[in-house]
C-alpha cells in the first residue's frame, strides 16, 4: 500500500473482496486518521472525519488490487505524519484544460495528497476569470508566442479557467479531501498582471505578457497605495472562488532594479524605516499577508521573502532553495512554519536524470536551515510541476508519475519511512492504479537513470534552453 500505513497487524484468515464493508465515524480519531479491520465476515472502516473515511476507502481499494483473490485479515491503524502534503501544478507557463487538471487531482487523491498548490499567475499568463479585473483574463491570459524550450512560435497562446471550471475543480478537490491553495505570485513574476494593469508597476509603462522563460525585472510598485488596494480587491475576488485556509502569495525571484529607481518605493522605505530593498519586499509580503490573515487565511511564500528578516512569523515559508544568511532559520526560530520542497528532491519538471525517483523519496525534511525547533517547524512537503518545458498532458503525467507518489509517501510517513527499495516494490504492484486513471506513467527503467543516461538527460535539458535567457536570468538573480 502507498503511502504505507503507520501500523499494520496481520491476523488469521482470508476475507472475500466482496465481503460487506461497514463504515463508521469515530470521534476519538484525528481528522485524517482511519482504522480498517478485516475479518472473514466483514470489513470495518472507521474514520475520524469524512476525510479519514475516504482515506480508509483508498487504502481498501489498493488492498483489493493487491489481493484480488482474497484479502488477508488484518488491522490497519493509520494517520499521516505531516498535515500538509501538497502537489503543485503551474498552469501559467503553459495552459492545461480543466479535464487534465482534474485527472491529475484524482490520481493525487489515490496517494492521499491533500493540498493542491495551483500556480495561476506568472509572467507568461494569468489563468482565472476575474469579475473585478476582467482585463486579467482578457489581456493577461494571452501571449504573442512561445519561446520556451528552443521552441520559436509567434502564434497567440493562452487560455484561462472560467469561474465555473474553477468551482468544479475546487468541488472535486473538496470531495476528495484536498484543499486548493491558489498562488498569485507577487511582487515579481507579474508581467501578465502588468500587461493588463500597467499602472500598478513603478513606471506605468507598457508591459507584454512574457513569451520566454526566466527571471524578469517587472515588479509591482511597493510605494503606490493603489497597488495595495488593487491586490486586496483581487484577493477578495479570488477568495470567493477558493474557500481553503492557505493562500500562496509567491515572493520568489523579485529583482529590485525598478524599486531602486522609483520615487514612490524610496518614499515608502523612508516612511516605514526600511533599511534594504529586501526589507521593502518583507513589507509588501507582510501587508498582503495581514490582509489575508484578517480574512481567516494562512499566507504562504517562497523562501526569498524572508531575506529582509522582517517577515511576519505567521507566514508559512516554502523552502525551495538554500537559505541565505540564516534568514530562513531566523524566521523559523521566531515561530514560523515551513513547507519543505527543495528543488533537487521535489521539482518534477527536471528530467529523472536530475531528480530521480530515489531523490524524491530521499527528501530531507529536517534540513539544517530549519533551526532550533527542527521538525516542529515543518508542516509538510510538496512535489512540483513547473511547465516551461511541458506542453501536453502526457508529458506532464510521465514527469509527475511516479515521482508524486514518492513525495506522497514522504509526507505521509515522515522521516521514518520504509526503505526506498520497499517503496519501489510496492509501487510496481500498484501500476494498475495508474492504468485505471489513464495516467501515462514513466516506465520503471526510467525512474533512476544510470549516471551516463542521467548526464545525457541533463545535457539535453540544459541545451533546450536559450543561452540568452539563462544569462539574463542569472543577471536578474543577482538583484534578488
Ligand atoms: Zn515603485
Amino acid at each position: 500500500m502507498l503511502p504505507y500505513p503507520k501500523k499494520v497487524t496481520y491476523l488469521e484468515g482470508i476475507a472475500s473482496p466482496a465481503c460487506p464493508v461497514e463504515e463508521t465515524m469515530n470521534a476519538s480519531l484525528e481528522t485524517e486518521e482511519y482504522h480498517i479491520h478485516i475479518s472473514p465476515e466483514k470489513i470495518l472502516l472507521e474514520g475520524g472525519s469524512k476525510t479519514g473515511l475516504s482515506y480508509g476507502k483508498t487504502t481498501l481499494e489498493q488492498l483489493k488490487l493487491l489481493y484480488s483473490q482474497g484479502l488477508p485479515c488484518m488491522e490497519i491503524q493509520d494517520k499521516p505524519f505531516y498535515p500538509y502534503r501538497s502537489f503543485h501544478i503551474d498552469c501559467a507557463r503553459h495552459f492545461f484544460p480543466a479535464e487534465q487538471i482534474k485527472k491529475m487531482i484524482r490520481m493525487c487523491a489515490e496517494f492521499k495528497l491533500n493540498h493542491f498548490h495551483w500556480h495561476i499567475s506568472d509572467d507568461q499568463g494569468w489563468r482565472v476569470e476575474s469579475l473585478r479585473f476582467p482585463r486579467l483574463h482578457e489581456i493577461g491570459s494571452v501571449r504573442e508566442g512561445d519561446h520556451f524550450d528552443k521552441c520559436s512560435s509567434e502564434e497567440l497562446q493562452g487560455g484561462y479557467y472560467t469561474r465555473r471550471e474553477v468551482k468544479e475543480i475546487v468541488a472535486l478537490c473538496e470531495e476528495l479531501g484536498i484543499e486548493v491553495v491558489p498562488e498569485v505570485d507577487m511582487p515579481g513574476h507579474v508581467m501578465a498582471i502588468l500587461a493588463a494593469y500597467p499602472q500598478y508597476g513603478c513606471e506605468n509603462r507598457e508591459v507584454k505578457v512574457g513569451t520566454r522563460s526566466g527571471i524578469f525585472q517587472e515588479i509591482l510598485c511597493a510605494g503606490k497605495e493603489e497597488t495595495f488596494t488593487f491586490i486586496e480587491e483581487l484577493l477578495d475576488d479570488l477568495m470567493e472562488l477558493f474557500p481553503g485556509r492557505y493562500f500562496h502569495i509567491g515572493g520568489d525571484e523579485a529583482p529590485k532594479s525598478h524599486w531602486k529607481a522609483c520615487p514612490h518605493c524610496r518614499k515608502r522605505m523612508e516612511e516605514e524605516h526600511l533599511e534594504s530593498f529586501q526589507q521593502l519586499q518583507g513589507y509588501v509580503e507582510n501587508r498582503i499577508s495581514s490582509y489575508l490573515i484578517s480574512r481567516g487565511k494562512i499566507p504562504v511564500v517562497w523562501n526569498e521573502a524572508v531575506y529582509g528578516g522582517n517577515l511576519d512569523p505567521a507566514v508559512v515559508v516554502q523552502l525551495w532553495i538554500d537559505d541565505r544568511d540564516g534568514m530562513m532559520k531566523a524566521h523559523l526560530d521566531k515561530g514560523g512554519k515551513a513547507v519543505v520542497s527543495n528543488v533537487m528532491n521535489s521539482y518534477c519538471d527536471y528530467p529523472y536524470g536530475s531528480v530521480s525517483l530515489r531523490n524524491m523519496y530521499e527528501l530531507n525534511t529536517r534540513p539544517a536551515e530549519l533551526g532550533e525547533r527542527g521538525e516542529d517547524s515543518v508542516i509538510g512537503t510538496e512535489c512540483l510541476m513547473w511547465t516551461e518545458h511541458v506542453r501536453d498532458g502526457a508529458r506532464m503525467e510521465e514527469l509527475c508519475w511516479p515521482r508524486f507518489a514518492a513525495s506522497a509517501q514522504v509526507g505521509w510517513c515522515g522521516p521514518d519511512r520504509p526503505p526506498y527499495e520497499e517503496f519501489e516494490q510496492c509501487l510496481m504492484k500498484l501500476l494498475p492504479l495508474f492504468e485505471r486513471h489513464g495516467i501515462h506513467i514513466m516506465e520503471p527503467e526510467g525512474w533512476n537513470p544510470d549516471p551516463e543516461t542521467a548526464a545525457a538527460q541533463i545535457a539535453a535539458f540544459n541545451a533546450s534552453m536559450f543561452p540568452e535567457d539563462v544569462e539574463a536570468s542569472g543577471k536578474a538573480a543577482e538583484d534578488i
